[in-house]
């Protein structure tokens, strides 16, 4: 009888006719004897390199790994194929585990599943020291490494189990690829003769899709529309968004369920087995979802909001099309998500670790940002260089995307950057493109740069989002003090020698034009920006604080040429009145006369006035705002009406909201959270609007309080209209 070899073995046993690439050499090594480590993409098939060799060597292969829903699923699965295998952990019932044991003592079994934690136990090691083992086999071996992701303590036990079976062969496996842990799992396993396989990480049939985030639910619906019956993952960043958009899916007809670690244990497992039984087609979840889903069929990955880093983001995407079948991985990118994270980064207490998230978050934006092939820095994240020019399966390859030249931009913060010597970070640079009269930039005597000010066609965040799209175009170099240096396709650029495309459909709107939808005349609008302008560098404020655009187009649309009419325009209240009035109002009349244009505020104010007449009334809220505008605290106010703190500011929003005024200098200090918190807050209104609280609250998953809403809301209104 001749033996078997690996590939009758796969041929006959698994059915399989070809060994996947690196396969056949694993096998090889370890049937030879060889310590051997496996890197592989999930899905790439690494199970089969040590279950191959576990029918031939003679004796025990003895498998450890963390996951124990994943081990009895292989267990079924070789059973099917006729393997002798058990598995023992802690899920096993006692009667089957003194069965299994029998069979251990027997020499039944080829291979034998072991969670960590039950290797560890006095009579499965003594069991195992009275047998042949022939093979240990680590699976999920990053889990030993505390630079992994996943960095399990109990797994570094596993080096002293190594030493009681010297004669067994080991084969660690993985699907992390960062060297640093690779070379972790070496030396911690002690492996000398070891050889490493490490299979590419490309995974070609995933279409690695990215699209800036505008109205999610009804975009995820699109897509949704022609995948009726595929199964697939919707990532969220919070709990309450995975339940909103579980029902909002659900309230449109698509089988959708929620999984997030605010379930309980049973919801969640449910859930989990109606989808990977396809009962339901859409599983919306946190990154709590995926760890030992092994659904091979699963057609597509939605990223509602931006992964914590490349690596998640891979793992995550990595879910879809293990069966090798195309799948589609679409990531909503908004930079409000940024701008949360940042929030959240910026917590965190330990200097190490904010350092470490701060560069990740980085690069995940310098991949979302790329105008090259996707796969480029996402597989150099993983430490490959991935060669073709075009990879024919993502957004960027497939070209259906805007991209504008930007080489006039690129030459204006190029040249910034050189007048200022290289010394500064691209905030810096930015203040000095758009006339900033910040302290540090006069000290400097900046503002005498010929490039001082010529950058205002663009947004502060504009600015942002170019300047990382030319670092991600190889332009800059940032130094270690985060100052940013010209590279040599730099000074191609500067000669026009070389020109640059940016990504136009992810850059950030300018918002100036947003909050305006009246019908309004340029010319004096831009006349009167022009002078608010100069008044702003003249008292060193930036522009809105003295009117917000909203408040020059309404002057540009009621031409008031009047105190009274100039009052009468949202955002101008006594002060501003006294302050600007007359100035303001020589301005419009000056140009109103020689073109014929009377004032119209009259017939807005009597709007205005006739109902407070009529019912002789005032609402709560404006006797409030009005009384707080008088000098009232919001405590007296709270007390005198016998409501909360956050009722009294509710009422100066809605005062707000419905044209009152207030300045910013008035609610100075009435929110205790940091600076960086509050920015981050007052980010989010921008983003979600300040209707309502509600998204906001979610947005930060309910971390900051309705409370602090209230008052941030406020802010954030004074800041509007100031
Ligand atoms: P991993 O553990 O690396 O994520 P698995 O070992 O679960 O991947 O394998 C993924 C899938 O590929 C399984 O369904 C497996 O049966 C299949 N597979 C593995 N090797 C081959 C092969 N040589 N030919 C065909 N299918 C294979
Ligand atoms: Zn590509």
């Amino acid at each position: 009888m001749t033996s078997p070899t690996p590939k009758s073995i796969l041929n006959t046993v698994f059915g399989y006719a070809d060994f996947r690439p690196l396969q056949a050499q694993v096998i090889d090594q370890i049937v030879g004897n060889t310590d051997t480590l496996v890197i592989m993409p999930t899905g790439g098939g690494k199970s089969l390199c040590y279950q191959v060799p576990a029918l031939i060597l003679d004796g025990l292969t003895v498998v450890i790994s963390p996951l124990i829903a994943l081990m009895q699923d292989q267990v079924r699965q070789l059973h099917e194929l006729g393997i002798k295998a058990a598995t023992l952990n802690s899920m096993v019932m006692r009667d089957d585990y003194d069965k299994i044991v029998g069979q251990v003592v027997r020499g039944e079994l080829d291979l034998l599943y072991l969670a960590p934690e039950t290797l560890f136990t006095d009579r499965i090691l003594t069991l195992l020291s009275q047998q042949k083992v022939s093979c240990l086999a680590i699976d999920e071996a990053h889990c030993i490494s505390s630079w992994g992701h996943d960095f399990r303590p109990e797994y570094r036990r596993l080096v002293e189990v190594r030493q009681r079976f010297p004669n067994a062969v080991c084969v660690a496996l993985t699907a992390t690829a960062t060297p640093r842990v690779r070379e972790d799992i070496q030396s911690m396993l002690g492996f000398t003769q070891s050889s490493t396989f490490i299979d590419s990480f490309d995974r070609p049939n995933l279409m690695l899709d990215l699209q800036p985030k505008q109205s999610p639910t009804r975009q995820i619906t699109q897509f949704l529309a022609s995948r009726k019956d595929q199964s697939g993952i919707v990532y969220c960043f919070s709990r309450a968004q995975v339940d909103n958009l579980a029902t909002a899916l659900q309230d449109q007809g698509y089988t959708a369920l929620p999984y997030h670690a605010g379930l309980n244990d049973e919801v969640r497992r449910r859930n989990q087995e109606r989808f990977i039984r396809d009962d339901v087609q859409i599983m919306v979840a946190t990154i709590a979802f995926g760890m030992g889903i092994n659904k091979p069929d699963i057609r597509w990955v939605i990223h509602n909001d931006l992964p914590k880093n490349i690596e998640s983001y891979y793992q995550q995407v990595g879910r879809a099309g293990r069966d090798g079948l195309p799948a589609h991985c679409l990531l909503l990118f908004s930079y409000g998500d940024i701008v949360k994270q940042r929030h959240f980064i910026s917590e965190k207490t330990n200097p190490h670790e904010k350092q470490v998230a701060e560069s990740q978050l980085q690069q995940l934006v310098g991949f979302a940002e790329t105008i090259d092939c996707r796969r480029k820095p996402l597989l150099a994240y993983l430490g490959e260089v991935y060669e073709p020019e075009n990879c024919s399966q993502c957004d960027n390859c497939t070209g259906t995307k805007e991209v504008e030249d930007v080489t006039v931009a690129a030459q204006k913060f190029l040249s910034c950057v050189y007048r200022t010597e290289q010394r500064f970070g691209a905030v810096y640079v930015i203040d000095v493109l758009l006339g900033s009269r910040g302290q540090k930039i006069l000290q400097n005597q900046h503002d005498q740069l010929s490039t001082y000010g010529i950058g205002k066609d663009y947004t502060k965040k504009q600015w942002q989002h170019l300047a990382n799209q030319f670092q991600q175009a190889g332009l800059l170099r940032r130094n270690e003090h985060g100052s940013l240096g010209l590279t040599d396709k730099a000074m191609l650029v500067l000669k026009s020698q070389e020109k640059v495309q940016a990504r136009m459909d992810l850059m950030p709107s300018a918002s100036k034009s947003k909050a305006i939808d009246l019908n309004y005349d340029t010319a004096l609008f831009d006349a009167l920006r022009a002078y608010r302008k100069q008044l702003a560098d003249e008292m060193n404020v930036p522009p809105y604080a003295v009117f917000a655009d909203k408040a020059l187009a309404e002057m540009a649309t009621l031409f008031p040429q009047t105190e009274a009419g100039f009052l009468a325009i949202n955002g101008v209240g006594q002060h501003k009145l006294k302050k600007y009035g007359a100035d303001f109002i020589e301005r419009i009349r000056a140009y109103c006369e020689p073109r014929d244009l009377s004032d119209k505020t009259a017939t807005r104010q009597q709007r205005q006035a006739t109902p407070r007449k009529d019912n002789g009334q005032k609402k709560r809220h404006e006797i409030v705002g009005d009384a707080f505008k008088n000098g009232m605290s919001i405590a007296e106010l709270a007390s005198e009406w016998q409501v909360k703190h956050s009722t009294i500011v509710a009422h100066l929003s809605k005062y707000m909201q419905s044209g009152g005024e207030l300045t910013s200098a008035e609610i100075e200090g009435i929110c205790s959270l940091t600076q960086d918190t509050q920015d981050a807050v007052l980010a989010a209104f921008e983003v979600e609007g300040a209707e309502a609280l509600r998204p906001v609250y979610e947005a930060f998953d309910g971390q900051i309080s309705y409370d602090d809403l209230h008052k941030l809301r406020l802010i954030y209104l004074c800041r509007q209209t100031a």
